[in-house]
């Protein structure tokens, strides 16, 4: 093969799961129970929930930020790979599908780590840098309305520390991000928040093409 990447088929990407997926029973559950949703597409892949673990405990993580719960997976992979006095900040406006996360998060003893924020994440971001906490967290995860992607970036720059990390999610969108001819308003924003990352100096920068791309984000 001449070509510096991988297309991950069916039969490859069910055998990097099986190589090498080491997903509690409580996360497999939580991942059957959403797969019932109209929405379940907007659950993270296991193999991405696994490598944020990963990411957070090479870290040595004790505060991260979430922006978009869905049904909690995300929240909660990243709850179990943090200390005892970790803490997730988990910004939501939906109390649905926050009552499915919610118990999950208790089933998994991980109630004490996540404090749910119910309301629109600008306003639970803003709050917090109100309230003197910026620079105080080592990891943010983004994976919420994308027409708000630039706003949530710039609000999770400012509440990490220097060396934390920004994790976006689906910043590769099903590839529309590559066509031209795709102006949604959906695609518009994250093809225009990938440009302006990209000439970011504040951080230093990874786009991965695992799940539906992952921008990994580092402040300086
Ligand atoms: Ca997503």
């Amino acid at each position: 093969m001449n070509s510096k990447h991988l297309p991950l088929d069916d039969s490859l990407y069910h055998y990097l799961l099986s190589t090498s997926l080491r997903e509690p029973e409580v996360l497999q559950k939580l991942r059957n129970e959403t797969a019932q949703l109209p929405m379940s597409r907007m659950q993270i892949a296991p193999e991405q929930g696994q490598f944020m673990a990963l990411l957070v405990q090479l870290m040595g993580a004790q505060r991260t930020l979430e922006v978009g719960v869905f049904t909690g997976y995300s929240a909660l992979v990243v709850a179990l790979a943090l200390p005892e006095t970790g803490q997730v900040v988990a910004c939501d406006v939906d109390e649905r599908y926050t009552t499915i996360a919610q118990s999950y998060w208790q089933q998994a003893g991980v109630t004490h780590k996540i404090d749910l924020r119910l309301a629109p994440a600008l306003e639970t971001l803003d709050a917090l840098i109100a309230q003197g906490e910026s620079e105080s967290f080592d990891f943010a995860f983004i994976d919420a309305d994308k027409r708000n992607y630039h706003n949530y970036y710039e609000r999770s720059l400012q509440l990490l520390r220097p060396g934390g990390l920004i994790a976006i999610d689906n910043v590769l969108w099903s590839g529309r991000v590559a066509d031209p001819a795709e102006d949604d308003p959906r695609t518009v924003a994250i093809r225009a928040l990938n440009q302006s990352i990209h000439r970011d100096d504040r951080v230093d920068l990874s786009v991965l093409p695992i799940a539906d791309g992952l921008t990994l984000a580092r402040k300086r």
